[in-house]
């Protein structure tokens, strides 16, 4: 164990193993292709952190078919070549350039955390923002 890193909460483990022994057990040669011939997902999704938004499970997506960037209020910065860290434009160009996805879709949620907190401090209402 290495000092200062603690293992997985118990019920990450026990998900893993469950998952482990039903589908990926059941899909083993599907997950073997995948991790052999890379990824091709068609489209990128750029997503909120919010826990509530699952983007597979929202557009009936199986593992491989979309590469997904998340950040608070899915925000996609202006573009900005100024050699600072942007992860959000790094993953935009990678999936652009490297991957040749062919959609990048925006999703936005009801009910942002992130939305409203921007909004708040566009509005003055949040000064310690
Ligand atoms: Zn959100």
């Amino acid at each position: 164990m290495i000092p200062g890193i603690r293992p997985l909460p118990g019920f990450l483990v026990q998900r893993f193993h469950g998952w482990r022994a039903t589908t990926w057990r059941e899909n083993k040669a599907w997950y073997r292709r995948l991790a052999q011939d890379g990824q091709h997902p068609r489209t990128m999704v750029i997503s909120c952190c919010d826990s509530r938004v699952h983007v597979t499970s929202i557009f009936g997506a199986d593992e491989g078919e979309f590469f997904i960037h998340r950040n608070i209020a899915s925000l996609v910065p202006p573009f900005n070549p100024d050699g600072e860290y942007h992860g959000t434009s790094a993953a935009i160009e990678y999936a652009v350039t490297t991957l040749r996805v062919a959609h990048v879709v925006v999703l936005g949620h009801a009910n942002c955390g992130g939305v409203r907190g921007c909004h708040d401090m566009c509005q003055g209402h949040a000064p310690e923002l």
